[in-house]
């Protein structure tokens, strides 16, 4: 993937949003190559800070092994000493967070401290029904490559997932859409298509 930073003149902050499967990371990670972006994955600092042993790693893991939403507190603070660091003045891409309204309202408090906007919010929209056959194969091809599988890959978590997807993180759809921030792109199709679209959305932004 060419990286695309010869325009760039401004820092963009973005907010990928989705059910657990939806193609995130992956996304995250391509935007993180084109733009220079830097993709802060919640679930990555947590699953770090689990590895890592810390406090707040040991108080996550249960409720991450579960399917369940780690409480706001930790992952506010995990979030907050990342964003303090120098690369994310580049610009971030938030993925996986927020999950509830009340992270929502706590990064715009966060991000108004620091001077920064939130420049978009920006859902993938997939089926439930595609989703635990993504998160299946993912932990396939974990396993095939020998890589670690993730402990809530499976079937019988991911309905936990979904279902505090649906109740805690579905709201943001309707609380970005009001402020006008959203952005609806199929995550259905082909992983090339759709960094494509992302692009689309984030090239001019970065221009703006
Ligand atoms: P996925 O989106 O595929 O479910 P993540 O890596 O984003 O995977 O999250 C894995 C788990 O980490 C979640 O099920 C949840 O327990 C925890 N987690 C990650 N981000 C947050 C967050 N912003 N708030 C609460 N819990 C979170």
């Amino acid at each position: 993937m060419m990286k695309d930073l010869s325009h760039q003149t401004r820092p963009v902050n973005l907010i990928l949003l989705g059910p657990p499967g939806a193609g995130k990371g992956t996304q995250a990670k391509i935007l993180q190559d084109r733009f220079g972006l830097v993709q802060l994955s919640t679930g990555d600092m947590l699953r770090g800070a689990v590895a890592a042993g810390t406090a707040a790693g040991k108080a996550a893991k249960d409720v991450m092994d579960s399917g369940g939403l780690v409480s706001d507190d930790i992952v506010l603070a995990i979030l907050r000493d990342r964003m303090a660091e120098p690369d994310c003045a580049a610009g971030v891409i938030f993925d996986g967070f927020p999950r509830t309204i009340a992270q929502a309202e706590a990064l715009d408090a966060l991000l108004a401290d620091t001077d920064a906007q939130l420049d978009a919010v920006i859902e993938l929209e997939v089926d439930d029904s595609a989703l635990v056959q993504r998160i299946l194969n993912r932990a396939e091809q974990a396993r095939a490559a020998g890589q670690p599988v993730r402990a809530d890959d499976n079937a019988e978590t991911l309905g936990q997932r979904l279902a505090a997807y649906h109740a805690q993180t579905a709201p943001l759809i309707d609380y970005y859409a009001a402020r006008g921030t959203l952005t609806k792109i199929p995550g259905m199709g082909d992983m090339d298509e759709i960094a494509d679209a992302l692009a689309t959305i984030v090239k001019p932004l970065t221009t703006a």
